[in-house]
């Protein structure tokens, strides 16, 4: 039987399997369909806390993965495809084989809703993003014109957070009012930088043939017009779904399918913890998602030293 098992080798699982780890529990750990976790999938992280010059994402998760097999963490292929944690020992199924686990750590993030379009996801990475915070500092977008597409809290703190950089921000949102709570939506559409755009959806980002953004296409839901906006980003801020769907009805999470942490990583289940995207709306970056993979992994050890006393 495992003593640990991590779900997830984003940076919460991989953190979470360092700290596991060198308290000698030799997690094991299963990547998923996304090694690594969403990291990867950008370039460059410049607001990881000590590389000074930034570093590539792929490069900071295969040291992080090193880091911890350093120490003992097993990390594996696999995707967990079902879990059992209403006895001990906690049952799971990984490829089809069943595996038994004394605590398990759920890290399994989350994934951004895209708009569906086939030019969106040609151009991600290359104008196309879905996180200011992350990317918006990026000398491609400063003094340009940007579009956010959404209308909820976050699409507002991103358009507002865009203003810093951008030369002018289209919100673009397919009603004719914000979804936003009051305060928030009042302070977007005062900002001088901030445009609303109604009643409008994007059909096509463009350009494909030029490689990259360089306006979008709009289409008036009321009217049915057509038209164009310049610009060299599109934010795609329309919500996110957590990776959680395995643990519907058994772990304790919201209406959007965030896990609730109790106390501090806890759960509903004791010896079953949670770390990362997966259980975190509001902040969503790789230190966060570390942070919690460490609390999660020390969680997880005290409970065993509790349990094996
Ligand atoms: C393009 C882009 C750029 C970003 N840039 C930055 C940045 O510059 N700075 C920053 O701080 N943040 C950035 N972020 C955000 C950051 O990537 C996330 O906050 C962070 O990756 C969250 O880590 P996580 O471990 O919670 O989840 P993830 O990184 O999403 O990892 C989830 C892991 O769980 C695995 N998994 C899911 N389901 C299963 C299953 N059933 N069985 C096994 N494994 C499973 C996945 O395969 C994956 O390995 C960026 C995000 C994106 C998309």
């Amino acid at each position: 039987m495992e003593k640990v098992v991590i779900i997830g080798t984003g940076c919460a699982g991989l953190t979470a399997a360092l700290y596991t780890a060198r308290a000698n529990l030799a997690p094991l750990v299963f990547a998923g369909a996304m090694p690594g976790g969403l990291l990867t999938t950008t370039s460059i992280v410049e607001n990881f806390p000590g590389f000074p010059e930034g570093i590539d994402g792929y490069e900071l998760m295969t040291r992080l993965q090193k880091q911890a097999e350093r120490f003992g963490a097993r990390v594996q292929f696999g995707t967990v495809e079902a879990v059992d944690v209403k006895s001990q020992p906690f049952k799971l199924t990984v490829d089809g084989e069943p595996l038994e686990a004394e605590t398990i750590i759920i890290a399994s993030g989350a994934g951004h809703r895209h708009l569906g379009l086939e030019s969106e996801d040609k151009l991600e990475r290359k104008g196309v993003t879905y996180c200011a915070t992350c990317d918006g500092a990026f000398p491609m977008f400063r003094n340009q014109p940007l579009v956010v597409v959404g209308g909820g809290d976050s699409a507002c703190e991103e358009a507002t957070y865009l203003t810093r950089f951008a030369s002018v921000v289209y919100l673009v949102h397919r009603r004719d009012s914000l979804r936003a709570s009051k305060i928030m939506a009042e302070r977007t559409l005062a900002h001088a930088k901030i445009k609303p755009v109604w009643d409008s959806v994007v059909t096509e980002v463009l350009d494909v043939k030029q490689d990259k953004v360089t306006g979008v296409r709009l289409k008036n839901l009321k009217t049915e017009k057509e038209s164009t906006l310049d610009c060299a980003g599109v934010f795609v801020a329309i919500g996110h779904l957590p990776n959680t769907q395995l643990f519907k009805g058994v772990i304790d999470m919201d209406e959007n399918g965030y896990i609730i942490p109790k106390r501090g990583s806890e759960t509903n289940v004791p010896g079953v913890f949670v770390a990362g995207d997966c259980s975190d709306h509001v902040y969503r970056q790789a230190i966060t998602a570390a942070g919690m993979g460490c609390a999660a992994a020390i969680d997880a050890e005290r409970y065993l030293a509790a349990r094996n006393q």
